[in-house]
This record gives structure tokens, C-alpha cells and sequence, in this order.
């Protein structure tokens, strides 16, 4: 009896068991986009057709970089003569972010190359890093005219180019150089005077505001503030002038 008990129920798991495939093979032969050739050098994740939101975070910095290039969403469009879109290490664990493009940056089409450009290349060095460590780029992409203040709707328009460049780099700090840098990243309109000297925090990512390189041009002893702020970096970077 026992025996005819175990071959019953053997036959019936075989049964079971014959079918359960027969259906996972039907399931995946329907599936074709389940089927992937992996490359194990560069996996790519799998992902349904037509996945939107995956598709989104396949778009490459370069990609952005090109789509700028031909922004036409505010007026400075019609006066720039270039995008300045950023410059510097795409990976870097720390991202400067300034106001806007001046005439020389403007004219270059890279960020902080005029005069305020060659303080915040000092102060990177004071960190012990060069600017091919860091990354640089600025809250508007195109040159407001006569250096005028970025009017609302342009950081409107402009802003969301930014938050996407720095979710691309996604790095440790960033620091945003002036009033509108800080001000715009971080909501607020508290002045930078009571902003700068801590960290805050942007989208998870630590955040130091300090004073803008061309006002230090016009207000030398700020420098010694805009050195506190730059040591917090340092360690928080956990490196050294040297290392
Ligand atoms: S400033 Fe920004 S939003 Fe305006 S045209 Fe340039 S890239 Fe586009």
C-alpha cells in the first residue's frame, strides 16, 4: 500500500514538474525582450521596451551637453556667442558651480577662464588639485549681457540642465561660488554671509556656499572666509594640500 502511495505521488510531481516547464518555456518564448546579449565588459541592465524612465538615465552628459548647445528656451540665446555648458572631470568628487558666463567665458565657451576664473584656478590649487580634478559650471549656460544679474525666469529655464549635469556627476561636494549660485540651489534667500562656513545639502549631495571668486577680486579679505570654507572641503574630501 505504502509503495503504491510513493509511485502515486512520484508520478504526479514528474506530472507537475513537466508542466510547470512546459509553461516558464512557453512564457519566456513569448518574452523576446527578456532575451539580452550581455557584453560582461559593459553589462547593460535589462529593462522593458520602451521604459521610459531607464531611457532617461541612459542620456549621456554628452548627450545633454549637445542639447544646450542648441537651447533656444530664453532671450540669451539671441546675444551669446557660445554655450558655456561646463568643463572639467566628469567623475570628480567635487563640482564648483558659479553665477553665469562673463565676456571672456562667453567669447572661450569654457567657464572661469577670465580674471575670476584664474582665482578660482588658485584656489583649486590651494586645495592641492588641479582643474582637471574638478568639475566647473554655472547656474545659466549662456552670457546675460553687460554681466547683468540672471533674471528669474531664465534660472527657471535654465536650472533644470543643471540639476541634470549634476545628477550625471553626482559628486561628494558641490560648491556653489555667490549669492545666486547658493541661493538658487538651495531655495532660499538667505544671505551668503549667514549661508557660507557650513555645509547644507542639495538633492542628498553636501553643499558649501562660499563667496564668488570676482568678489573677492573686489573685497581681497574674503579670501580668509572663502579658505575656511574651502579647508571644511578639504576634509570632508579627506585630502590634503599634497596628496
Ligand atoms: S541660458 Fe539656459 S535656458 Fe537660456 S538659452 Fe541659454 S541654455 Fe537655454
Amino acid at each position: 500500500m505504502t509503495d503504491v502511495l510513493k509511485s502515486t505521488s512520484s508520478a504526479q510531481i514528474r506530472e507537475e514538474l513537466l508542466s510547470l516547464v512546459k509553461t516558464v518555456k512557453g512564457q519566456l518564448a513569448n518574452a523576446d525582450h527578456l532575451y539580452v546579449n550581455i557584453d560582461w565588459k559593459n553589462p547593460v541592465p535589462m529593462r522593458k521596451k520602451n521604459d521610459i524612465s531607464v531611457a532617461k538615465s541612459e542620456k549621456s552628459i554628452d548627450d545633454l551637453c549637445q542639447e544646450v548647445a542648441g537651447c533656444k528656451q530664453c532671450s540669451l540665446s539671441r546675444t551669446r556667442k557660445n554655450v558655456v555648458f561646463g568643463d572639467g572631470d566628469v567623475q570628480a568628487g567635487i563640482v564648483f558651480v558659479g553665477e553665469a558666463p562673463g565676456a571672456d567665458e562667453d567669447e572661450q565657451g569654457l567657464p572661469f577662464v577670465g580674471r575670476a576664473g584664474q582665482l578660482l584656478t588658485n584656489i583649486i590649487k590651494a586645495m592641492g588639485l588641479e582643474r582637471k580634478d574638478v568639475y566647473i559650471c554655472n547656474i545659466l549656460k549662456c552670457r546675460p549681457p553687460g554681466n547683468r544679474n540672471p533674471l528669474p525666469d531664465e534660472i527657471r529655464l535654465c536650472e533644470p540642465y543643471l540639476k541634470q549635469q549634476l545628477q550625471m556627476i553626482s559628486p561628494r561636494i558641490i560648491c556653489a561660488l555667490g549669492s545666486f549660485a547658493a541661493k538658487t540651489l538651495l531655495k532660499t534667500e538667505t544671505p551668503i554671509t549667514l549661508l557660507r562656513g557650513r555645509f547644507h545639502r542639495y538633492e542628498g549631495i553636501k553643499l558649501m556656499p562660499t563667496y564668488h571668486p570676482a568678489y573677492l577680486l573686489r573685497n581681497p579679505s574674503a579670501k580668509k572666509q572663502v579658505w575656511e570654507d574651502v579647508q571644511l572641503i578639504m576634509k570632508e574630501l579627506n585630502i590634503a594640500k599634497g596628496d
